[in-house]
């Protein structure tokens, strides 16, 4: 048994209640597709039987050919993005997992991390239990396997109840839709509505594109299940102070969605004002880091009143490239991304925006291309404060050693990369946000201040199973 760290960051999806529920929850995914690039995969129930299709690659791989949704019949589907991480990257990790067992078929999408995963699976294993993934959530589903109460919503609602940390979740369980968020809200989960059909997803952007209308969030600690009964609502935790994540706000969500009932793009362009308050800039012009950090420099130029310009153009079509030119072409997998705008940046006081530094490795290489392009003085923003702790709630961020807030002081940063001056929002400001007023939530990656109590062993999964051929 060899320990390794992955991570779960990805986008969920249900339907309950239309036809071609699968082609629905395709689209869903498509437009989830940048909370998980690593695989996809949907399962849907026609009442009689299952049909599943998940594979390694972005939704429009997985799903290329149209027979193989056809196939997946019936009126209740889930779906589900993986994130691409650094991690284990196999096939067999790809969600929907699912499962046969003493109550029939069952299926779970997944959406964040869980803190006790490490302790939980290691008893299960002494205790007889066979893990087929390397992923956390098949601890889930062995739980309700496991559980003794009567109804499937009741073995789910046991088997939550035994799990911690972040978990936002969609079950099909053949006749149900079953949806449930941790008590802590960690990761956003939204409800929505189309015509006579239900839907949930992680970002409200999923239920645009299907013509879906937002309705309201799953709450924390609530556990939805929707049936051809009608919709049941339950809240079977002991409340605690919430705890959302807030670099939702920051990058993961796409400024289009709604998330924890609010506008994404009004959160980000105020992180971006905020920033130009606390951090204004000797520039002629501003420009972002695309596509992430678009809106938050939008809201710089508004605040500050500098020009806004394209300054780097990013390339959308990179898909998967494992050319390696015989030539070594130095910081190539940054220009095969970006790629600077001379005529916009040639004797120019540039500002940067960007929403975070993580390991500070990209914006190295940005800073420098602009510095060849011509720029005169380059001044980097930051519409969040430094990155000092892993997340151990599901964003895919890299160890406490790699994160180069840990150890170095702002100044040390600024030296590293190479700019005239470093601003980063403060902690206060990035909270002060008239509209985020009232909601609690978890900055434990600024402040290395957990909401949760953590296990020694939290953000480790147990195994490799070399047998299993892909891992
Ligand atoms: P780095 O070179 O490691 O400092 O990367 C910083 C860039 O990564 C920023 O432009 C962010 O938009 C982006 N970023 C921040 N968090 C993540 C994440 N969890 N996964 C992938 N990219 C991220």
């Amino acid at each position: 048994m060899i320990e390794k760290l992955i991570h779960e960051e990805c986008g969920v999806f249900g339907i309950f209640g239309a036809r071609k529920a699968s082609e629905l929850t395709y689209l869903g995914l498509y437009a989830l597709q940048h909370r998980g690039q690593e695989g996809a995969g949907i399962v849907s129930s026609n009442g009689e039987r299952f049909y599943q299709h998940k594979a390694l690659g972005e939704v429009n791989e997985v799903f290329s050919n149209k027979d193989t949704l056809n196939q997946l019949k019936g009126d209740l589907a889930i779906g589900h993005n993986r994130y691409s991480t650094t991690g284990i990257s196999s096939s067999i990790n790809v969600q929907p997992l699912s499962i046969a067992y003493k109550k029939g078929n069952l299926a779970l999408a997944h959406n964040g991390n869980l803190t006790n995963s490490y302790s939980l699976r290691i008893y299960m294993e002494r205790t007889g239990s066979i893990f087929q993934t390397s992923s956390d959530s098949e601890i889930i589903l062995h739980l309700v396997a496991r559980s003794r109460k009567e109804t499937v919503e009741e073995m789910i609602q046991d088997a939550i109840s035994k799990v911690k940390g972040a978990f936002s979740l969609v079950f099909n369980t053949g006749d149900s839709l079953v949806a449930a968020r941790d008590p802590y809200g960690f990761r956003p989960l939204a409800l929505g509505k189309l015509n006579n059909a239900w839907v949930v997803a992680s970002e409200t952007c999923a239920f645009d594109i299907i013509g879906a209308k937002y309705e309201r969030d799953i709450e924390p600690g609530e556990v939805v299940v929707i049936n051809h009964k009608g919709i049941k609502s339950s809240s079977p935790f002991k409340p605690v102070k919430h705890a959302f994540c807030i670099f939702e706000f920051i990058y993961f969500a796409r400024p289009d969605s709604m998330i924890y009932g609010e506008n994404v793009d009004k959160i980000r362009r105020r992180l971006g004002r905020q920033l130009a308050k606390e951090k204004p800039a000797p520039a002629d012009i501003v420009i972002s880091v695309p596509d992430s950090s678009n809106t938050a420099t939008l809201g710089y130029c508004e605040e500050s009143r500098i020009k806004y310009e394209v300054g780097l153009i990013r390339n959308h079509y990179i898909g998967r490239t494992f050319i390696e030119p015989e030539q070594t072409i130095r910081d190539l997998d940054a220009r095969i991304k970006f790629n600077p705008v001379r005529g916009v940046l040639k004797d120019q006081r540039v500002a940067i925006v960007d929403d975070s530094i993580v390991r500070g490795t990209t914006s190295k290489k940005l800073i420098k291309m602009l510095r060849n392009a011509g720029a005169k003085e380059v001044h980097f923003r930051v519409s969040s404060p430094p990155i000092i702790s892993p997340c151990f709630y599901g964003i895919d961020m890299p160890t406490k050693e790699e994160l180069i807030a840990s150890s170095k002081s702002v100044e040390e940063i600024r030296e590293y990369l190479d700019v005239d001056s470093l601003g980063y929002l403060s902690i206060p400001g990035m909270l002060s946000m008239h509209s985020l007023g009232g909601r609690n939530f978890c900055v434990a990656c600024f402040s290395g201040k957990y909401p949760t109590k953590l296990e020694e062993n939290s953000g480790k999964h147990v195994l490799e199973r070399k047998c299993c051929g892909q891992m």
